[in-house]
């Protein structure tokens, strides 16, 4: 049988409708305006796309938006300012690095400066640590919007279950695995040096692909029924001389073998913006003590 298609693009927009009325009550009984800035440097065309994305529904959200644009050849000091700035900005509740950053600046460094309660990315150090010892903090969108679409898919309670994510990147691979472990999943993380990584997927009852290598999960290696969450994107040739994004997993193969399983584009990929807008309502409910549905 055809593995159900999890409709990430569907489950962000019923998301951001929930975040848009949560927003709608934190200004109306709370005067709490949730505000997001985000910081782009130089002119790389598909960062440029994701912030104006973000920007926009940011805005269809009902929070603040705030976009600050520097120039390629920008010194390192002029963002590490405009980030110090944000942190002291009282109307700024998520602050947002767009990466990569030219190679004249230090990614660790600027994301470090990031105020963790402002670390709406989830990339720095203590929100990292916090979600490493199961303490309340800002999650990596990908991961936490990956997260929200496994508990759909397989009714919410994930104990016990036998998980693989393949890749352990900070920003994907080893926070989803993190948050796996919270739900009491038996986590397996595979990597580059994993040895025998058909067998290791073939265990999973929630396997979550985030390698960046078209197709290089074959689809013949999924445990049937799985829970299939391809967070990869890679954009690969087409007929006519265009292109076409894919996943990190053999698509049309994996549909008989698995349960469920995420479409790319339109699973994961949209979740992540939406999960960006979630981590903004925490972190500003978070900067007045206030709770949130979120
Ligand atoms: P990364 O390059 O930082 O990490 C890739 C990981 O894959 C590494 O940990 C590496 O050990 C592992 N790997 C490489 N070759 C492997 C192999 N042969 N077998 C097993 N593991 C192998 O990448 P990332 O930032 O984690 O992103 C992964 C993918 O997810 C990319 O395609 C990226 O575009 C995509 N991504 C999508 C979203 C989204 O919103 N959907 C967000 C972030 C990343």
């Amino acid at each position: 049988m055809a593995a159900a298609l999890i409709d990430g693009k569907g489950f962000a927009a019923g998301l951001r409708l929930t975040v848009a009325a949560e927003v709608r009550r934190l200004v109306a009984d709370h005067g709490l305006m949730p505000g997001l800035a985000v910081v782009l440097v130089g002119d790389d065309p598909a960062s440029h796309v994701y912030v104006r994305n973000k920007n926009s529904q940011t805005r269809e959200a009902g929070m603040a938006s705030f976009e600050y644009r520097l120039p390629a050849d920008a010194p390192e000091s002029a963002l590490l300012e405009r980030v110090a700035a944000l942190n002291a900005d009282p109307a700024v509740h998520g602050i947002l690095v767009q990466l990569p950053l030219p190679r004249h600046m230090d990614a660790a460094r600027v994301l470090d400066l990031i105020d963790p309660a402002k670390d709406v990315d989830g990339f720095h150090v203590v929100n990292a640590g916090r979600l490493a010892v199961g303490a309340p903090g800002l999650v990596p969108c990908t991961p936490l919007g990956s997260l929200m679409l496994i508990k759909d898919c397989l009714g919410g309670d994930l104990a016990g279950r036998e998980a693989v994510v393949v890749g352990r990147s900070n920003i994907v691979g080893k926070p989803m695995a993190q948050l796996l472990l919270r739900e009491s999943c038996t986590v397996t993380i595979a990597h580059s040096k994993t040895r025998d990584l058909a067998a290791v997927v073939g265990r999973a009852e929630i396997l979550v692909a985030a390698v960046g290598i078209p197709a290089m999960i074959k689809g013949a290696w999924i445990r049937p029924g799985a829970c299939v969450i391809d967070v990869g994107i890679n954009r690969v040739a087409a007929a006519e001389g265009k292109t076409r994004l894919v996943g990190d997993v053999e698509f049309d193969i994996a549909l008989a073998h698995a349960g469920h399983i995420t479409p790319v584009p339109g699973g994961v990929g949209p979740m992540t913006i939406a999960c960006l807008l979630v981590n903004t309502v925490r972190a500003a409910c978070a900067s007045r003590g206030l709770s949130t549905v979120l």
